[in-house]
């Protein structure tokens, strides 16, 4: 089921989903499930799976090192499947410009609609570790309105080179990212704005939020995207905090304030679970404050282990 129907039969009541990563390659997919079991009982209507880029390995060979290119967290859309099919419940594959020719986006999303995935998230990717900007992949789109476009195209039928005539076309829910406190790269947040607007015309039907700790800067985000037009859902994404590098490393890769408060909070924390506890109750009264507000889903990046969501979820649903 699409997104956008899970949205209209909760009637406006706050949905809760969560977003997971793929295992590193040679790892069981039981650690996965393993996450996800105690996550069930809060009923999320679809889970995302991320798709990791492609990074540099450097093998030793007799003193000399031999660089590869390889991806370490493949398998987004079988993991999607295997969990689509186990807990009967909608997964939503993160498709990516970067590593990707067009040719190959379209194969995973034929897989996708062979496996009745009714939805998919359009995004750009980051920049590889060791690249400063994010440089387009040959063959592949440079931003994730190009992704958007493939897609829309798919949906009515448009395949490629237009070398096919469909009377089965794939409907996929699209899903794009926004940015409260703007994108890394952007000029502006009025720019960036112009750029999710951009994206929602070219056939995006809801928007997944960056993680942000200030609620204020998602409330000021929706109100100045409904200026601009923009009218799909803007669902939140949340992460709670879990260790003390988060002070350092969330801003400087995301470029993301932290409130003081709760800096001051980690500050004072003696160890990591300490601060992991700091980082639940946050996120609760994030969540809490964002309910009473009637967003349709609170999304949690979950990165790996669950019981943190695990404890919100328990207070907010
Ligand atoms: P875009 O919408 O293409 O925007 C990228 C930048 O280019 C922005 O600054 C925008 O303002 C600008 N821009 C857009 N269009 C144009 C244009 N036509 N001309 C000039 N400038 C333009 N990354 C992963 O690698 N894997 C994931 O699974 C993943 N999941 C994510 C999930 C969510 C909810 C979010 C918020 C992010 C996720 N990311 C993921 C990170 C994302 O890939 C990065 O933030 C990336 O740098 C930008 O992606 P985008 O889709 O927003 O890009």
């Amino acid at each position: 089921m699409k997104v956008t129907d899970h949205l209209e039969k909760a009637q406006g009541s706050t949905l809760f989903s969560f977003e997971i990563i793929p295992p590193v390659k040679g790892r069981s997919i039981q650690e996965l499930y393993d996450n996800i079991d105690p996550l069930m009982e809060f009923n999320p209507p679809f889970i995302d799976v991320t798709t990791s880029r492609e990074e540099y390995v450097y093998i030793d060979r007799d003193g000399l090192l031999d660089k590869k290119l390889t991806r370490m967290r493949p398998g987004t859309v079988g993991i999607c499947a295997s969990i689509k099919h186990k807990y009967n419940v909608d997964t939503i594959p993160h498709v990516l410009c970067g590593g990707f020719t067009k040719e190959e986006t379209e194969y995973l999303l034929v897989d996708c609609h062979y496996l009745g995935i009714d939805n998919v998230m359009a995004l750009r990717g980051d920049a590889m570790r060791e690249e400063q900007y994010f440089e387009p992949t040959k063959g592949g789109h440079d931003y994730a309105i190009g992704l958007v476009e493939q897609i829309q195209n798919l949906n009515n039928g448009t395949y490629l080179h237009e070398v096919i005539e469909t009377d089965n076309c794939a409907d996929f829910c699209i899903g794009v990212a926004g940015y409260p406190e703007k994108h890394l790269e952007a000029p502006s947040l009025k720019t960036d704005l112009k750029r999710l607007k951009e994206k929602v015309d070219a056939g995006a039907d809801y928007v997944v939020t960056q993680m942000f700790f200030d609620n204020a800067k998602y409330f000021q985000f929706v109100e100045q995207a409904r200026e601009m037009g923009i009218t799909v859902p803007i669902i939140p994404g949340i992460k709670p905090i879990a260790v003390r590098r988060h002070l350092q490393l969330l801003p400087q890769v995301f470029r993301i304030d932290l409130p003081q408060d709760l800096i001051d909070a980690v500050e004072t924390c003696k160890n990591n679970k300490e601060i992991r506890q700091v980082g639940i109750d946050w996120a609760i009264e994030q969540s809490l404050e964002l309910k009473a507000a009637g967003v349709p889903v609170l999304h949690y990046y979950s990165m790996g282990k669950s019981d943190n969501i695990k404890a919100i979820a328990r207070a907010v649903f």
